[in-house]
């Protein structure tokens, strides 16, 4: 009776000319998994090379061989972002290998349900240090790259939705996106005069196999997703594939600054009677401090 939100075409329709990324290279952090993966995917089957940059070598591999697996091109590159040294190295070995960099996907993020309350100094610092450090750094590498060079460059920074709402048990990482969602203006406005763009792109829930256990535990009944969620359905990974490279392709040269909700409306629900509040202790089982980081 009630259909939701119509599902996509099929992962592989091409929604961009084909070519619209030819002889462009991208660096994708924490390309190789989950969301990541079909992002690189899907900026390769549009022509782009791809340079995958993450801390576990099997997961490159991973990125690796889906990005083949469209015919497209791909390396992988240690990297942890936190560590400007390393992100410097990395774009170094992608540029020798794919050619300049002049798309950036800041995709590398970290996360897990805690309580505030038990959230470790060190658990704040490992969350906020990947996804709001790591943004900021790898943007300032492909700056000064694309600076030197006076090549214009787009950045597309990944954020999630409790960047606008913030989350129980989700303090860290909500508030790590939302200070990205807040530098994705600043430097918007900052460097547009040179020629780079920057955008974010706020996914709503698309879950995969990669997630975390402890996220997917958040989700007792799997099978129920689609009937929690104003859409009736959740978000396809190849849908956020073709919003990630329409932002960063020429056909939106003039926008920037802007962060683009794929989320069915998830976000913006709010029902005349919510459901009963369970405080988060009742709803995550107590850790010890040190037990996570
Ligand atoms: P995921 O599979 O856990 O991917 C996270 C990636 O980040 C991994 O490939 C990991 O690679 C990389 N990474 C973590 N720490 C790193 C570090 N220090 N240096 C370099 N790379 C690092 O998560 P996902 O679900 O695909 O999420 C991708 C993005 O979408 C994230 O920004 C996430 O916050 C956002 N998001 C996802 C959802 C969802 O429903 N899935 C919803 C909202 C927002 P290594 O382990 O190899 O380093």
């Amino acid at each position: 009776m009630y259909p939701g939100l119509p599902d996509p075409p099929p992962l592989g329709t091409a929604m961009l000319p084909p070519a619209t990324f030819a002889g462009v290279t991208v660096f994708i952090t924490g390309g190789g998994t989950g969301l990541g993966r079909a992002m690189a995917a899907e900026f390769a089957r549009c022509g782009a090379a791809v340079g995958i940059a993450s801390r576990d070598a099997a997961h490159r591999e991973r990125g690796i061989a889906e990005v083949r697996s469209t015919g497209g091109e791909a390396i992988g590159v240690p990297c942890d972002v936190r560590d400007p040294e390393a992100i410097r190295t990395a774009f170094d070995a992608v540029e020798e290998a794919l050619g300049p960099v002049t798309v950036l996907v800041n995709n590398a993020a970290a996360n897990f349900p805690v309580a505030a309350a038990d959230l470790s100094p060190n658990g704040w610092r490992a969350v906020t240090g990947i996804v709001l450090d790591g943004t900021f750094l790898c943007s300032r590498e492909l700056h000064r790259r694309c600076t030197e060079r006076q090549s214009p460059g787009t950045i597309l920074n990944i954020l999630a939705t409790q960047a606008f709402t913030g989350g129980p048990g989700m303090a860290h990482a909500a508030a790590a996106k939302a200070a990205v969602g807040n530098l994705t203006k600043s430097l918007a406005v900052e460097w547009a005069p040179e020629g780079i763009r920057v955008n974010a792109l706020a996914p709503g829930l698309f879950p995969h196999d990669d997630m975390r256990e402890d996220l997917k535990a958040l989700r007792p009944e799997p099978d129920a997703d689609a009937r929690r969620q104003p859409a009736f359905r959740t978000g396809h990974r190849h849908e956020l594939g073709w919003a990630a490279t329409y932002l960063c392709s020429p056909f939106a040269a003039f926008l920037t600054g802007h962060t683009l909700v794929v989320d069915g409306g998830n976000h913006l629900r709010r029902d005349f009677v919510m459901p009963p509040v369970t405080p988060i202790r009742e709803q995550l089982p107590p850790r010890g401090w040190e037990s996570v980081f």
